[in-house]
């Protein structure tokens, strides 16, 4: 059986963040990729932060995975009034984004092992054995474990915790020609409960989704492409899961750390989750390469630091959950009244007179200033989102 230090099982850019992180301090971690291609099949609308670029020092090296930038979004209600986001963004390949990933990774030290699927784990004396069937090794034994596997979380199951709950499907298909000249996210509490349509245009093809809890997402999805009057080819469709409800309570144990997807790391609002993922990622190889310094004078594990980092950033709270609550809370005449109310605005941008003109209306408008807290916590919603990205 060989031995190694940290094992990550995942090849997401929660993964591939963990071991760069982890090598970067010298270490060589392993990570277990199930396909034989990082990136692919891509799950993903595409749409990135400027401020997660910025974040892990990737602007400078985004020309290979950038596609489109775009300054501002636009966030369409169902009166078709429509509110302004000022937030950098980026279309990108994101398969070559993961790509670029393993190859900082592997740059740095780590071995990324592709088509190796890891099909279980368990913990033995002071360390954990994970099984592959894909290769003639067939047991690891390693010092710490990182699971970046994605939402479905089967092995942090079987190692006694829970997968990220509940879950929300999304359903996109990438359709031929540019298709609108932002980003752009569709909300209509009918007809995507829970969730929203988006338009992502990248060069020459276009990323039109849905996610939501209704069912017949496809269906839902060929009626907004018919009423946004989207005639292109389709030429791809892929589909997903996402946390919905942002971090899990449980994210560590004494060798084992959960990161991204499947430790719930998605902002519950927009359900990104990209960012998180990195995020979650780089503080959980930091963690463990810590505990393997540590290591060398006494025998003892711990990843309480994994959380209590983590719990300094504004998307652990629970608000977030609150915010979240609030806004697929709210009916159509409530979304729509607050479109209206806000319409053209940037709303992250509003200056002093114009807040007091949006109270008045808010105030004369009894169906809305009644609802005013969840009015509060979808604007606080809305801004987290915006610093974290999507
Ligand atoms: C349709 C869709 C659209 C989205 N659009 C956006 C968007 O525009 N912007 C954004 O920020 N976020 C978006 N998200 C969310 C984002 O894609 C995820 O939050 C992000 O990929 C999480 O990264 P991760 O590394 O945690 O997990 P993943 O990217 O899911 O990576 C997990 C990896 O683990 C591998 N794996 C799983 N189990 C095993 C195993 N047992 N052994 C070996 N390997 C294993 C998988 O093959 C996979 O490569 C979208 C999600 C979906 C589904």
């Amino acid at each position: 059986m060989e031995e190694i230090d940290v094992a990550i099982v995942g090849g997401g850019p929660s993964g591939l963040q963990a071991a760069i992180s982890l090598a970067r301090k010298g270490h060589s971690p392993i990570v277990f990729e199930e396909h034989p291609i990082i990136g692919q099949p891509i799950q993903c609308g595409e749409g990135i932060s400027l401020n997660a670029l910025e974040e892990f020092d990737l602007v400078k090296k985004s020309k290979s995975f950038v596609v489109r930038e775009y300054e501002n979004c636009k966030i369409y209600f169902p009166s078709n009034d429509v509110i302004m986001g000022d937030i950098h963004s980026y279309t990108i390949n994101r398969d070559i984004f993961d790509q670029h990933l393993a190859k900082e990774a592997q740059r740095a030290g780590a071995e990324v092992k592709l088509s190796s699927k890891i099909n279980g784990a368990y913990k033995k004396n002071e360390s954990i054995i994970i099984k592959t069937t894909s290769e003639k090794k067939q047991e690891y034994k390693c010092e710490m474990l990182i699971l970046a596997e994605g939402p479905q979380g089967r092995l942090a199951s079987n190692l006694g915790f829970s997968p990220p709950s509940p879950l929300i499907s999304a359903f996109e298909y990438r359709v031929e020609g540019e298709w609108g000249d932002t980003l752009e996210f569709y909300f209509d509490k009918e007809k995507y409960p829970f969730g929203y349509c988006w338009i992502f245009p990248k060069k020459g093809e276009t990323n039109v989704g849905i996610v939501t809890t209704a069912k017949e997402r496809k269906t839902r999805l060929d009626r907004f492409l018919e009423e946004k009057k989207i005639t292109g080819k389709k030429i791809k469709m892929v589909g997903g899961q996402i946390p919905m409800n942002g971090p899990s309570n449980k994210l560590y144990d004494k060798q084992i750390m959960l990161v991204g997807d499947a430790a719930g790391m998605v902002n519950p609002i927009f359900y990104g989750g990209i960012r998180l993922a990195m995020l979650s990622g780089k503080i959980a190889g930091e963690v463990a390469a810590t505990n393997l310094e540590r290591k060398e004078n006494e025998f003892s594990y711990s990843c309480k630091e994994y959380e209590s980092k983590l719990k300094k950033y504004e998307f652990m709270k629970k608000v977030n959950l609150k915010c979240h609550n609030s806004f697929y809370g709210f009916s159509n005449k409530s979304l729509s009244k607050i479109g209206t109310i806000f319409n053209n605005k940037y709303i992250n941008r509003i200056e002093k007179l114009e807040k007091l003109e949006i109270f008045w209306k808010i105030l004369k408008n009894p169906s809305i200033s009644r609802k005013i807290k969840d009015l509060y916590y979808m604007y606080r919603g809305f801004k987290i989102a915006r610093d974290w990205g999507f």
